[in-house]
């Protein structure tokens, strides 16, 4: 049998990247929901069993639980978070809410004797995300780790193989998380790693071109870097049965419509059936007076869908959708398990009941965006388009707060590309995971020319992350920010105050909407 560690799924945002971590350690990993624990760990008899992070608070009745039982299966187990206070809770300890509650970077003292801080610093910096705490430990339990507002940061019971971490190992800003996990399974659980990740180019590939067969294939081209790939993907596998559609939704970057069409047009370096649809005024019309940020996505992912089956019936018979939904949006969009729904992706929710294809395919629905640029490069896909910066499905609309109109746009448009710029040149793009500017619809008194203005104020955000999944606010140069301040205002009409985004993913999105 595949030597298996297995992912007891709590509704945490983080599930599919601690598979992950694991399959690294060229480990076989899987997840399952918390309902079909038991049967899965009789069925599939895994050396190692994981319990992860969720929204709910452990002492609650409803929160998603366990039978004690697995705790008596001679089978390691280690808690993540909402995972740690489940276990504690379930053997006699006490969880209740965190004095303090901890979000993001936070330096944890680790106790070096313990076999899942194995070569890890005793002091090591770890991303925390919790509301509540382990107060009491269960009898049998010691403490392994503490930071300064949480004194059961880590817990265990070597005797019985049991860990639990309040934590995120999984996450790349714990620092040593991979360690740490590396530890569990192959120190606790004595795994031996023989298990191989496969390309995941050439399956996919070969997939796809099995699956399509001689169907025709039509492809949401939006010019992101997901999209880009799938599109790619897919010509590799069925060539010309591919046509790929860009819309025009009029919630682009500034330039942007020209940049995809020179890239993917038929001047460009690929083989594809590029049609770009002015698309504009539809959108435009359909978000008038429209303020709530799931309604602006749901229209717009509606209208994509429209547009796509208009030029769906000009090509004639269409099989097959391509959409390039990836990881973060399919969990984010409550679509991953047990977890909550933060928002909807256009590329997952918001599809209308009736679709014209016979299928929607989503290549890359597993990965997460830098498995995705990894895929890109296997492609051989150049580098400047395979770090592109993420766009949103929805584009501006969702950096736009309230109404959408097309003066907004533009405002947001001028101020965003302002600020590209001067990161390009202060030569800082690299260090960044994402940068834009959004426009509040708060709007404030100020001052220009001796004249009173009462205008908007732009949001400038930028994050570091690798996974998406959890993001800081950069550090950007005071003078940097200070030059693209005041080429905005002076620059963008309508524009007297700008502002920057500290706040970290979580408790923010990265995005404003
Ligand atoms: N809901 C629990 C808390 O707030 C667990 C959170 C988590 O698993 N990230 O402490």
């Amino acid at each position: 049998m595949t030597e298996t560690i297995l992912v007891v799924d709590f509704g945490g945002q983080y599930n599919q990247l601690i598979a992950r971590r694991v399959r690294e350690c060229n480990v076989y990993s899987e997840i399952v929901p918390y309902t079909k624990a038991l049967e899965a760990i009789r069925e599939k008899q895994p050396k190692g069993i994981i319990f992860t992070g969720g929204p709910n608070s452990v002492y609650l009745e409803d929160s998603p639980t366990i039978s004690p039982e697995v705790f008596e299966q001679g089978i390691p187990v280690l808690g993540i978070c909402y995972g740690s206070q489940l276990m504690m809770h379930l053997l006699g300890g006490h969880v209740c809410p965190a004095p303090e509650r901890e979000y993001g970077k936070t330096e944890v003292t680790v106790d070096l004797s313990s076999k899942l801080f194995q070569d890890v610093h005793e002091k090591t910096v770890c991303w925390m995300s919790h509301n509540d705490y382990i107060e009491r430990v269960a009898p049998g339990f010691t403490i392994s780790a503490h930071t300064d507002n949480c004194p059961a940061a880590a817990v265990e019971c070597p005797e019985r193989n049991l860990y639990a971490v309040q934590f995120h190992p999984e996450v790349l800003h714990t620092q040593e998380g991979t360690k740490m996990l590396s530890n569990f399974v192959y120190r606790v659980c004595g795994c031996a790693g023989t298990w191989k990740m496969d390309s995941f180019v050439e399956n996919t590939v070969r997939a796809l071109r099995e699956k399509i067969g001689d169907g025709k294939v039509l492809c949401a081209l939006s010019g992101g870097v997901d999209s880009s790939v799938a599109a790619v993907m897919l010509a590799k596998a069925v060539g010309r049965q591919l046509t790929c559609v860009f819309v025009d939704h009029g919630l682009l970057r500034k330039n942007e419509s020209e940049e995809v069409s020179a890239v993917f047009g038929p001047d460009g370096p690929y083989d594809l059936n590029f049609v770009r649809v002015d698309a504009r005024q539809r959108f435009y019309d359909k978000l008038a007076g429209v303020e709530e940020p799931e309604n602006k996505r749901k229209i717009i992912g509606q209208e994509f869908i429209r547009v796509f089956e208009e030029e769906a019936k000009k090509i004639g018979r269409v099989d097959f959708l391509v959409q390039g939904t990836i990881y973060p949006d399919v969990v984010e969009s409550g679509f991953g398990g047990e977890s909550t729904v933060i928002k909807s992706h256009h590329n997952v929710g918001g599809l209308p009941d009736y679709v014209d294809f016979k299928e929607i395919v989503e290549p890359l629905r597993d990965l997460f965006k830098d498995e995705v640029r990894k895929a890109g490069r296997e492609l051989g896909i150049p580098e400047y388009l395979v770090n592109r910066q993420p766009f949103p499905g929805p584009g501006l609309a969702i950096r736009i707060i309230g109404e959408v109109t097309p003066e907004k746009i533009k405002m947001v448009q001028d101020a965003d590309a302002i600020y590209r710029e001067e990161i390009a040149n202060a030569g800082i793009a690299d260090e960044l995971g994402q940068y834009f500017a959004a426009l509040t619809n708060m709007r404030s008194v100020g001052v220009m020319g001796d004249e009173r203005t009462y205008d908007y104020a732009i949001a400038l955000r930028a994050v570091t992350t690798t996974d998406f999944m959890t993001a800081e606010s950069a550090q950007i140069p005071w003078e940097v920010l200070g030059k693209v301040t005041s080429r905005i205002v002076n620059e963008v009409p309508h524009i007297n105050r700008v502002l920057y985004d500290c706040t970290g993913k979580p408790p923010a999105t990265i995005e404003w909407e």
